[in-house]
């Protein structure tokens, strides 16, 4: 699937510091630590590729990859705690720019946590999603988290979740980084996508 090797190209903190469109971009976002890098790096079958930017307050980077024929986009994760203002406000800007503004962006990949299902800022970003017309593909992350009937009722809200949502692909993915589960589905989702 992503042929070559995956190099890191470089972060981005504003629309006009954006690699030259010259690829077709799948994008990944999520609440911080919800495990966007351990799950990329699963399915590029790379050892710490994507890097960690857990520093709450910090500026936040759009993180560039080439995979094969694809950018690999790593937004920046939301919802710290006790987050300053201004840089939710900048989060909140460049996230609403990337999305409305990058003509080769393919798909998004929103990772929901399974122990958290989905949260309000989860929704904000959907809306955003769905107001910018990008079609996102929900994908819960650490299901081996979860023993039974949790697991069928996190996957009840979630689904129930998206269904409120019209840019969101009804189905879900339900992975484990750490099992493995569902990182083939995965692969397959993006290998269909043209
Ligand atoms: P990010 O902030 O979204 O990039 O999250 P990370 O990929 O850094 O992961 C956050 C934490 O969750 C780390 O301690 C990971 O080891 C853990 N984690 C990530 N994926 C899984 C998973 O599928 N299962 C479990 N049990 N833990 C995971």
């Amino acid at each position: 699937l992503f042929a070559g090797e995956t190099l890191f190209v470089k972060g981005v903190v504003a629309m006009d510091g954006l690699p030259e469109a010259d690829r077709l971009e799948l994008c990944f976002a999520g609440r911080s630590n919800v495990g966007k890098s351990t799950l990329i790096n699963a399915l590029t079958g790379r050892k710490a590729l994507a890097r960690a930017s857990n520093t709450p307050g910090r500026t936040q980077e759009i993180n560039y990859f080439t995979a094969g024929a694809y950018y690999i986009v790593d937004l920046p994760g939301y919802g710290f705690a006790n987050a300053p203002v201004k840089v939710v406000e900048q989060w909140q800007r460049l996230m609403k720019n990337y999305l409305s503004g990058r003509q080769t962006l393919r798909r998004a990949f929103l990772l929901i946590d399974a122990r958290h299902g989905i949260k309000p800022v989860d929704d904000e970003i959907m809306t955003l999603l769905d107001r910018s017309a990008v079609t996102f593909q929900a994908v819960l992350t650490k299901v081996d988290k979860l023993r039974g009937d949790t697991r069928e009722k996190t996957l009840e809200q979630v689904r129930a979740g998206l269904a409120r949502h019209p840019a969101a692909y009804p189905e879900l993915i339900v992975t484990s980084s750490e099992t493995g589960e569902g990182i083939d589905v995965l692969r397959g989702v993006i290998a269909g996508i043209d």
